[in-house]
């Protein structure tokens, strides 16, 4: 019987920056609807693997495959467009224009309006309009910002920004959903939204592969933990590799 073809599998996947290898031949696979947790050391390669997936960086060497599909030099937009998404560790919001707006302009990306309909405010750019905010709505509801989504979204805390994000990636309904560091600097409240906001997307099936140093959190949300080390992978199981001598050790920066 031949085995399902993986959401995700990372190939041999190489990086070199200069004289720096940020991915050293990783492999990795990851199954659909399964959440996978990168953990490691600052500068292990974690970001540098989420870039090289989402297409913001090309591998020097290796392949990313998405559904069996090698995504070779595929764009970021393509990649978008194939149904992956991704979320930045830090947040970029524009100024002058509300949450409800960050939502819009996210999915005129996909949704085909081009820019000089906007110009015009033609019929078309109106409907299309109407859809994404119907469609924005219930993903704002879901993150708990419906009630602020005509305030300015510079005036949202640095937690509820991080929740703007991760609803503009949302809203594209991806089937692959990259996150860099969800919880780094938000505060204790707003980490408990967004860890029940990460359970039902996860109950909704989405591939999940999220860098987070918050072992707690990686420990309960994870199918699968990988660990990071130089750019190499010191182990990829479940959630009880975390317990590993070796694994201790590379995450607490100790040698033994
Ligand atoms: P992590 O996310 O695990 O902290 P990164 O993937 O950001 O690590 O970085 C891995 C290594 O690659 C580090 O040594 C980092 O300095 C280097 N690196 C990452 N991006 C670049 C870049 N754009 N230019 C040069 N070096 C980079
Ligand atoms: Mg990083």
């Amino acid at each position: 019987m031949s085995r399902p073809v993986p959401e995700l599998e990372v190939t041999a996947l190489t990086r070199r920056f200069g004289g720096v290898t940020a991915l050293d031949a990783v492999n990795l696979t990851f199954t659909t609807g399964e959440v996978t947790c990168l953990v490691g050391p600052n500068g292990s390669g974690k970001s540098t693997l989420v870039d090289c997936v989402t297409g913001v960086t090309r591998p020097t060497s290796g392949s990313v495959r998405l559904r069996g599909a090698d995504l070779g030099r595929t764009s970021q937009r393509a990649r978008v467009r194939a149904g992956l998404r991704r979320t930045f560790q830090a947040v970029h919001t524009f100024a002058g224009l509300t949450v409800l707006e960050h939502m819009l302009i996210a999915q005129q990306e996909t949704d085909g309006v081009r820019w000089l309909a906007q110009v015009v405010r033609s019929p078309g750019l109106r409907r299309a309009e109407k859809t994404a905010t119907e469609k924005a709505m219930p993903v704002l509801e879901l993150v708990g910002l419906a009630g602020r989504a005509g305030d300015q979204a510079s005036a949202l805390s640095y937690g509820q920004q991080k929740l703007l994000g991760l609803a503009i990636a949302l809203a594209g309904e991806p089937n692959v959903l990259c996150l860099d560091e969800p919880l780094a600097g938000v505060s204790p409240r707003l980490t408990d939204v967004l860890v029940g906001v990460l359970g039902e997307v996860r109950r909704r099936g989405v591939t999940l592969l999220v860098v987070e140093h918050d072992i707690d959190f990686v420990a309960d949300i994870s199918d699968q933990v990988v660990v990071l080390a130089e750019g190499q992978v010191v182990a990829a199981g479940p959630p009880s590799v975390l317990s590993d001598d070796v694994v201790f050790a590379t995450l607490s920066g100790t040698t033994r």
